[in-house]
Order: C-alpha cells, then sequence, then structure tokens
C-alpha cells in the first residue's frame, strides 16, 4: 500500500460562535512541526465562523473547510452556499453527504455526488460521507449499502488528491457506540477493494477516515486498523484538547 498522509478532521456541525474561535486558535497552535508534516489536521466550523477561522489560521498547517455546499455554481438558491464560496473564504475542504444532511434534507447518493463535482470544480477536497444505519447493519446489508454509496455518491472525477472518503455508521454518530476493531476493518477492507477496483492506483491512496464518536480514549486503536486513514470528529473535535489528543495518536 502507498505511503498516504492520514487526514484528522473535525465537524463541529451547527455548533460554534466567535467565542469559539479561540479553540480553532488552540488547535491552530497546536499542529505544529514534524507531526503535522505527517499527519494533515481539519476542522469545518459552520459556515459563519469560515471566513474569520481561515484569516485565523494563515500561517497554520491546521486546514479549514466547510460542512456542506450546494451542487450548483451560484445562482437563486436561498440559504444555500456554493464551493465556489468555500474557496473564495480560502477553505480547502468541503464534506458532502454527511449522514444529518442524508436525513435532515433527504440527500440522495445522486444529489452528494453533484456536490462532489462542484467541490472538485472549485478546487476543493470532498469528504464524502457514507455508512449503514441500525437496521441495516442488524439486516447484514451494511457492505451492500458501503457499495451502493460509493458507486452512487463518489464521481467519476475523484481523485487522491480531491477526495476522501469518510466512513460513519449512522448509529455510531454522536451516540458513543463504535463498531469493533474486526467490523472497522472489513468495512474499509472492502471499501478499499471497491475504490481501487473502480479508480486503480488513485483508489489505492485515497484517504478512508473512520467517523463516529471518536474519542481521545478510542481513537489510537481505530487509527491503528488498516485502511483507516484518519477520522472525522464530531463531539470530540470542539474543544482543542480533545482534537489535539486524537491528533497526536499519531
Ligand atoms: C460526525 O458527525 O461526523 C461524527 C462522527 O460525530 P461524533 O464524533 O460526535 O460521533
Amino acid at each position: 500500500t502507498p505511503e498516504v498522509r492520514p487526514l484528522v478532521a473535525g465537524n463541529w456541525k451547527m455548533n460554534g460562535t466567535r467565542a469559539s474561535l479561540d479553540q480553532i486558535k488552540a488547535i491552530s497552535d497546536g499542529v505544529t512541526g514534524e507531526l503535522s508534516r505527517k499527519v494533515e489536521a481539519l476542522i469545518c466550523p459552520p459556515a459563519t465562523l469560515l471566513y474569520v477561522a481561515t484569516a485565523l489560521c494563515t500561517d497554520s498547517p491546521l486546514a479549514i473547510g466547510a460542512q456542506d455546499c450546494h451542487q450548483a455554481v451560484s445562482g437563486a438558491h436561498t440559504g444555500d452556499i456554493s464551493a465556489e464560496m468555500i474557496a473564495d473564504c480560502f477553505g480547502t475542504y468541503v464534506i458532502v453527504g454527511h449522514s444529518e444532511r442524508r436525513t435532515d434534507h433527504a440527500e440522495s447518493d445522486a444529489l452528494v455526488r453533484a456536490k462532489a463535482d462542484a467541490a472538485h470544480a472549485a478546487d476543493l477536497t470532498a469528504i464524502i460521507c457514507i455508512g449503514e444505519t441500525a437496521d441495516e447493519r442488524k439486516s447484514a446489508q451494511t457492505l451492500d449499502v458501503l457499495k451502493r454509496q460509493l458507486a452512487g455518491s463518489v464521481p467519476d472525477g475523484a481523485e487522491a488528491s480531491n477526495t476522501v472518503i469518510a466512513y460513519e455508521p449512522v448509529w455510531a454518530i454522536g451516540s458513543g457506540l463504535t463498531p469493533t476493531v474486526a467490523d472497522v476493518e472489513e468495512a474499509h477492507a472492502f471499501m478499499r477493494r471497491e475504490l481501487v477496483e473502480r479508480f486503480g492506483e488513485q483508489g489505492r491512496s485515497m484517504r478512508i477516515l473512520y467517523g463516529g464518536s471518536v474519542k481521545p480514549s478510542n481513537a489510537k486503536e481505530l487509527m491503528a486498523v488498516a485502511n483507516v486513514d484518519g477520522a472525522l470528529i464530531g463531539g470530540a473535535s470542539l474543544k482543542a484538547a480533545d482534537f489535539l489528543a486524537i491528533y497526536r495518536v499519531y
């Protein structure tokens, strides 16, 4: 397997006001030196903080990204933001297809794929989220769901440099529950095979993150699993100390 630079990414969801910028500053200050060359760090604050967050991190290896984008370049889409707007704020990543978007906003695989295409057109790296629900896992459909979501949500133009896959079992998000190491290993090996089959060498080095109740106490064992190339962290990314503790397991 090729050397990939792991990515530790924080998703702040609908949390954070200007007062939270001190956490971004603390994270930025903590992402330095040798480790920052080896492992990439990213925080995705709410869109309201995007521009000021990137301004805070101009001299820092900490990347800043957004949590969603619209699939269109511009136009009559009240309340939405485009990939170009994210790039204009110096954001470099955008999360697409998070399970909360798929549920709250009925986002389909086809829409998520269009959003990833829009991200690529604006030179952003898309973090494409996939993962099975509790019911799907109970009925042993996990790998089928992952296969379908990878096929449907990842655009043909995906490359290792502009696309990250985040495997987030829906039942593990915000629940404190995580799959067993064996289950994570099976899912990630399966996704790797699917990506290599479709994208060849690019699929071999495309990063696959694990997300779902990652915290300082379980990060080491999860990040050590084969084909786990980093983490997507919700709750534990809101506090700089917790985020940095996870980052430093590498
Ligand atoms: C997420 O929302 O991407 C996530 C993984 O949340 P949490 O870490 O809080 O489970």
